[in-house]
C-alpha cells in the first residue's frame, strides 16, 4: 500500500462562543485538514491545528510547510511505516509539530482502515469503557465563571476545568467562587496557561486556595521555566501539571530529571501526532507520572485521534 496523493484544506470554523485563555482569545478555529489517498483506494484524514503561542506555527505557515516541504515526502510511502515517515519529516524540518501531526493522524487513519480496526487497537487496545471530559470555563469575571460551572454541573458534568492567569488577585476569587458554586463533590482543575509567570506569584495564589480541593494546577509558570515548575511542585501539596512547557522528548527528559511535574498534558499538536505521543506516554509511565490527552480546540478529526489515544 502506497500513498499516491495528498490534498490540503485550509478551514476556518467559527466557535459557538469565544475561548479565552491567559495568552489569547479565540473566536474561530483555523485548521488544516489533510487527506491522503492510497493506491488501494483508501482515504485517510488528519488535522493540523497550530497555535502560534504554543507550537510556534501559524495557520498560514503550517499550510505552506505542509504543501511545499512535508506533504511531498509521504508520496509513495506506506502509511504503516510511521517511524520512517517521522524520520523523514524530522530531517526536512525541525519542530513544526502540528504540521507533522496532521500527516501522522492521516497515516493512522489509513492504518486503521487498511486493518479493518479502530485505531485504538493499533495503540495497545481499548483500555477504557468511557472517557472523562471536563467542561472548560474561559477567563471571565468570577461570578460568571461560577454561573457557567454550576450550569455545567446541572447539565451532567462531573469535572470542571477553569482558565485563570490574567490577574492573580481575581484568580483567587475565581477559583473560590467556582468551588463554592459546584459543591465539594465535583472535580476541579485550574489552568493558568503561564499567566502567573513565576514561582512567587504562583505560590501567593496557591496558598490562598489550599482549601479548594483542586485536582491539580496546570502550567502556572512560564513554559520554558521547568526549574520554576519543579520549585512550585516542592512547595505545594497540589499536584502540578505541565502543558505548554512540554512538547516532545527533549522537554520530557528534563521534566523527569528535575521531577518538575506530577502530571503531563499530552497534545498531538505539540508532540507531532499519535506516534510521538505513545513515546511520551511510555516515558511518563516509567517516571511514575500521570497523563491526560488535551487538545488545542480542534475539529472532530484531531479530537477523534486524541480520543483514540485515550482509548489506547
Ligand atoms: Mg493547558
Amino acid at each position: 500500500m502506497k500513498i499516491v496523493s495528498v490534498e490540503l484544506f485550509a478551514t476556518q470554523l467559527p466557535l459557538i462562543r469565544p475561548f479565552i485563555v491567559a495568552y489569547d482569545e479565540f473566536r474561530e478555529l483555523p485548521s488544516i485538514i489533510v487527506k491522503l489517498t492510497t493506491d488501494t483506494g483508501l482515504v485517510g484524514y488528519g488535522e493540523g491545528m497550530p497555535d502560534p503561542h504554543v507550537t510556534g506555527e501559524t495557520f498560514h505557515s503550517t499550510y505552506e510547510m505542509l504543501a511545499k516541504d512535508i506533504a511531498p515526502l509521504v508520496i509513495g510511502k506506506n502509511p504503516f511505516h510511521i517511524e520512517n515517515i517521522h524520520r523523514l519529516m524530522a530531517e526536512a524540518v525541525c519542530y513544526a509539530p502540528s504540521a507533522k501531526a496532521a500527516i501522522d493522524i492521516a497515516c493512522y487513519d489509513l492504518m486503521g482502515k487498511a486493518a479493518g480496526q479502530p485505531v485504538y487497537n493499533l495503540l495497545g487496545g481499548k483500555a477504557h469503557d468511557f472517557l472523562t471530559m471536563p467542561f472548560v470555563v474561559s477567563i471571565l469575571p468570577p461570578e460568571e465563571m461560577a454561573r457557567q460551572a454550576a450550569q455545567a454541573v446541572q447539565d451532567g458534568y462531573t469535572c470542571i476545568k477553569i482558565k485563570v492567569g490574567d490577574d492573580p488577585a481575581v484568580d483567587v476569587k475565581r477559583i473560590s467562587a467556582v468551588r463554592e458554586a459546584i459543591g465539594a463533590n465535583i472535580q476541579l482543575r485550574v489552568d493558568a496557561n503561564q499567566g502567573w509567570r513565576n514561582v512567587a506569584t504562583t505560590m501567593r495564589v496557591l496558598k490562598q486556595v489550599e482549601d479548594c480541593q483542586l485536582d491539580w494546577i496546570e502550567q502556572p509558570v512560564l513554559a520554558d521555566d521547568i526549574i520554576g515548575l519543579a520549585e512550585v511542585r516542592q512547595k505545594t501539596f497540589i499536584p502540578v501539571m505541565i502543558d505548554e512547557g512540554l512538547h516532545g522528548d527533549k522537554e520530557m527528559r528534563e521534566v523527569i530529571v528535575r521531577q518538575a511535574a506530577d502530571l503531563i498534558n499530552i497534545k498531538l499538536m505539540k508532540c507531532g501526532g499519535l506516534y510521538p505521543a505513545l513515546k511520551l506516554v511510555a516515558q511518563a509511565e516509567m517516571a511514575g507520572m500521570g497523563c491526560q490527552v488535551g487538545s488545542m480546540v480542534e475539529s472532530c478529526v484531531a479530537t477523534a485521534a486524541g480520543a483514540g489515544r485515550r482509548g489506547g
